[in-house]
């Protein structure tokens, strides 16, 4: 069977070495030292001033949306995991679709402005495949009204834009360390964000609010992670290097073997670093992709439809709506199966299923 990702895990022995350090102090959870070491080695690699290690991803959203005190319209992506609209609906916020670009397949951002409502208050859009949203017209875009910025960078880990990490673009910015992701501590996320008092609050906001003994600043929520967590992303980062490597050789891999095919790959942001979460591909019907998907099927190969139906139309607690490039996309869309563990002998074969079809 070939699954669409299995995560990455590190030798054993280095995860049970660092546990043991756990045991020795007995401190679980609770901004524990190894849940501190990691925020320190991510902010080093990433090259960011301030960043807090969180419960997940979408935790990561909600605390970034009450710590921006949003209330009112949230301008939106429709092409995005839920996480990213049912935290707006969740922070008590109302989600405002606007329809992705066919080639970047990030927020068209030329569509936003004409969404702006005297009620409008945010923009919350997603780094989609890890490619950048064209951050450069949302900053001009969100000067210009007053309103705020947050990334879902979920899938971003390690993307630079313009010789700077993309996490440092927009107010906030998000990432989900999960363990489907390209870089994992099983369960979790970060918040990054330039700002030092905003930094503050969001470290109260993860802590129930409180502000020091016996005070309460801010309406929080238990947003922290736990030593185990962190321990498995600190011996996960020290493959980091290894893990980009061997994702960059499956990505050539597939690209080489798929020339020609009916399909085309979105359109890398220019300016931007690629780090290779997944191996997207936009076929050019619908009906050819789930004739790939039966025949990869009767060979135990799996594909995702990711994403897949749009958030503007499937979910039951929002109205409706369809957006051009979005239904046309989404129902097009596919990521083939890609994690570290990949060979690229598997990757001949699923190709060849492809071509076949
Ligand atoms: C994975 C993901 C999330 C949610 O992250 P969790 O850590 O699973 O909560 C949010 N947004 C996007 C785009 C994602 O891919």
């Amino acid at each position: 069977m070939i699954p669409v990702v299995k995560p990455f895990l590190p030798p054993m022995e280095e995860y049970q070495d660092i546990l043991k350090g756990v045991w020795a102090r007995q401190w679980l959870t609770n901004m524990g030292p190894l849940a501190t070491e990691l925020e320190e080695k991510l902010k080093d690699r990433l090259s960011v001033s301030n960043l807090l290690f969180v419960t997940n991803g979408t935790v990561a959203l909600q605390m970034a949306i009450k710590a921006l005190d949003l209330k009112g319209e949230v301008i939106t992506t429709p092409f995005s995991f839920v996480a990213t609209t049912s935290t707006i609906v969740w922070e008590g916020c109302k989600p405002v679709f606007v329809d992705i670009e066919p080639t970047t397949l990030t927020i068209d951002a030329s569509k936003i402005e004409e969404a702006i409502t005297e009620n409008t208050v945010a923009i919350l859009a997603t780094h989609v495949y890890g490619n950048p949203c064209d951050v450069e017209a949302i900053d001009n875009i969100a000067k210009k009204h007053n309103l705020k910025v947050i990334y879902d960078g979920a899938h971003a880990f390690g993307v630079e834009y313009k010789g700077r990490s993309i996490f440092e673009y927009g107010d906030i910015s998000t990432c989900s360390l999960h363990a489907t992701k390209l870089y994992h501590s099983i369960e979790g996320g970060f918040i990054v964000t330039k700002d030092k008092d905003l930094n503050t609050k969001l470290q109260r906001i993860r802590n129930f609010g409180i502000a020091g003994f016996d005070t309460f600043s801010d309406l929080g929520l238990n947003g922290k992670n736990s030593e185990m967590h962190a321990a498995m992303g600190i011996v996960n980062l020290k493959y980091i290097d290894a893990i980009h490597t061997k994702r960059k050789l499956l990505y050539e891999t597939y690209t080489e073997g798929l020339k020609g095919f009916a399909a085309v790959q979105p359109v890398w942001r220019e300016g931007a670093t690629m780090n290779y979460p997944y191996f997207p591909l936009v076929l050019e019907s619908e009906e050819l992709l789930l004739n790939v998907r039966e025949a990869l099927a009767k060979e135990d190969i799996h594909l995702r439809r990711y994403f897949y139906p749009s958030l503007a139309s499937a979910l039951p607690y929002l109205p409706k709506q369809l957006l051009e490039n979005t239904e046309d996309i989404a129902k097009r869309a596919v990521c083939l199966p890609f994690y570290y563990d990949l060979e690229e002998e598997e990757i001949n074969r699923i190709v060849s299923v492809i071509i076949n079809v």
